[in-house]
């Protein structure tokens, strides 16, 4: 799974590279850097875009075969496609081609990252497009070369969506319980008892523990829930341990 750190250009010079703000995200625009040299990666990038960019250029995301650094939200709309419609309706990912990178481990991220951006902004996979599709330009260049094909790369992207919606659906539909530590009296018991009763709204039980007792839960469907539902106790302060015990 590809990691996405945010290295966001100050707004004070976002200002100067874009045509502001209200970028109506039609649109995902898949370049190239075209840049082979050495360590002229996505870290570079994102570095060279952070600290002003000499060019009149701008793009939301640079990938690597490492992860993909964002540098403007996509709100932004980025001079990158050589054409208004591209830069105004879209979002634009340049893919590293430096030369001590590996280029398929890159546009496989680079797959990842465009799955997550239509999935976040509800771009359909037809709106996914090269940048010669705006411009004409000659861009992404080795992948129009064939070096991947863009159909192969589409079916990446795919496979991607695909990827992340199984995560979806893989949810967790186990039951647990949320046990607390131990209170020294029943009546110090009972009084987190009726607050999770009646203030949460929650099924709970007194059990014993030797001398002492606890509280335990109903059950929670997914640890998810069930670790939200352990946090509630603590931050309000009715418990200092908590466990949560699968059904
Ligand atoms: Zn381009």
């Amino acid at each position: 799974m590809i990691t996405i750190r945010k290295k966001l250009v100050p707004d004070i010079q976002a200002n100067k590279v874009t045509y502001g703000k209200a970028n109506t995200r039609k649109f995902i625009v898949v370049h190239e850097t075209d840049n082979t040299r050495l360590g002229a990666d996505a870290d570079a990038h994102a570095r060279l875009q952070y600290n002003g960019n000499s060019r009149s250029a701008s793009w939301h995301y640079t990938v690597d075969d490492k992860e993909a650094v964002q540098s403007f939200e996509h709100a932004w709309r980025c001079w990158a496609a050589g054409s208004n419609t591209g830069n105004n309706e879209g979002i634009q990912i340049e893919v590293c081609v430096n030369s001590d990178g590996n280029y398929q481990k890159a546009m496989q991220n680079a797959a990842e990252l465009v799955a997550k951006v239509m999935k976040d902004e509800n771009i359909p996979i037809q709106n996914v497009v090269q940048h010669n599709h705006f411009s004409g330009k000659n861009c992404p260049r080795n992948m129009r070369e064939g070096k991947i094909l863009w159909s192969k790369f589409i079916t990446m992207v795919k496979n991607a969506s695909g990827n992340a919606q199984q995560q979806k659906l893989a949810i967790d539909n186990n039951k647990y319980r949320v046990l607390t530590g131990t209170y020294g009296t029943r009546q110090a018991a009972e009084n987190v008892l009726d607050v999770l009763k009646h203030r949460f709204g929650w099924v709970v039980y007194i059990e014993p523990d030797g001398a002492k007792w606890r509280i335990k839960t109903g059950t929670f469907t997914g640890m998810a829930v069930a670790q939200a539902g352990a946090n509630k106790i603590k931050t309000a302060k009715l418990a200092k341990v908590t466990n949560i015990v699968a059904e």
